[in-house]
């Protein structure tokens, strides 16, 4: 029987995340998760913040934590925003500063989670092509639009835009709120936040999930504007009051704190990625130039969606995305060397037959 409500709900369409296996048997570069621990300053705190405090809601406002990051970008706390992950950011942000009337301009291979937003809340939106390499232009956003989204590195192409690019948009684009999403910044690339202060419309959305190995603990943050945080703060107390609960403030804090750490962790994992790019090149792949925590890799005779099979078969699992343009390539995550030195060996099994 078809009812009202279940048609309204078939229509919705969302996101599918990467496979996520209760068994621990895989090799896991498919969600570009972290490969190694949290700081163990950030273990430490959210233990110490397990306490009989717990019976108290949190701080609504997450005044502790925005200054620390407020302290770590040379910004006010009035320039921060914090949620749960950078996708709650981004699904505050859409409504907040987007409309059914102009559309939103995003690349047309990029995280699919925009579509599914702008869909989710009846925004307009365009796609604007990257070149066959997936390459985005800047001059291509200079047409008329209602808010821009740029992943900066993109995913799942790991294309990254430099500086120059990302303040070319920003000039020509300022009567609209231009989002950078930087999830994979501190893997090489240069971020936006630096232009904060001198344009008043871009929102630089990050994430502690991949450079702070803190995935579980769920907790991005927007530097911007105080008026655009403003606007956040409007859409997030219309849904819910407490932002971050006590044990995710108190890691992220000690988290954000423990730069040496951080530059240990991003150091080791960009390395690995360099030497990987390396091995697999004699074996027949190309892959698009990374500066994220993951690559995404072609090989010239094999097909991607065999590979993944093969791979998987072997306890590795990697992203295969069934999708026009990109069905040619594998998404690879970062992982340990000893998990790297892994899938390399795998690789070179399936090529050369076993
Ligand atoms: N933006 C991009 C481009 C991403 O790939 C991801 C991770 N899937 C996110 C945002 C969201 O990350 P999180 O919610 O864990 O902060």
């Amino acid at each position: 029987m078809s009812r009202y409500w279940s048609e309204l709900t078939a229509s919705l369409v969302p996101y599918v995340p990467g496979e996520q296996p209760k068994d621990q048997k895989y090799i896991k570069l498919n969600t570009n998760e972290n490969p190694y621990p949290p700081s163990p300053k950030a273990i430490e705190a959210i233990r110490s913040a397990a306490g009989a405090d717990l019976r108290l809601y949190p701080d609504p406002s997450c005044d502790a934590l925005r200054e620390t990051i407020a302290a770590y970008f040379e910004l006010t706390s009035e320039h921060i925003f914090v949620g749960n992950g950078s996708d709650e950011i981004l699904a505050f942000a859409f409504p907040a500063f987007f409309s059914a009337s102009r559309p939103i301009l995003f690349p047309d291979i990029t995280y699919t989670f925009y579509p599914v937003y702008a869909q989710l809340y009846g925004l307009a939106f365009e796609t604007v092509p990257t070149d066959e390499q997936f390459r985005i232009q800047a001059r291509d956003y200079n047409v008329p639009n209602g808010g821009i989204v740029l992943p900066n590195p993109n995913a799942p192409t790991a294309r990254y835009l430099l500086i120059d690019e990302i303040q070319e948009i920003l000039e020509t684009n300022k009567d609209q709120v231009v989002i950078v999403d930087e999830a994979y910044i501190d893997f090489g690339g240069e971020s936006a936040v630096r232009f904060v202060k001198e344009y008043p419309n871009l929102l630089v959305v990050q994430t502690l999930s991949k450079s702070r190995s803190l995935a579980g603990l769920r907790v991005g943050m927007a530097m911007g504007h105080p008026d655009l945080i403003e606007g956040l703060n409007r859409v997030k107390n219309s849904f819910n009051s407490y932002t971050l609960d006590r044990l995710a403030m108190a890691g992220a804090i000690a988290a954000i704190e423990d730069r040496a750490y951080f530059e240990e962790t991003t150091r080791k994992v960009t390395a690995t990625r360099d030497r990987t790019v390396e091995a697999i090149k004699p074996l027949g792949f190309e892959t698009i130039e990374s500066k994220a925590n993951f690559i995404f890799i072609k090989h010239l005779h094999r097909s991607a969606k065999e590979l993944f099979a093969a791979l998987r078969d072997k306890g590795i699992l990697v992203r295969y995305f069934n999708k026009p343009r990109i069905d040619q390539y594998l998404r690879v995550s970062i992982g340990t060397d000893e998990e790297m030195d892994t899938f390399i060996e795998a690789l070179r099994e399936i090529i050369d037959g076993d």
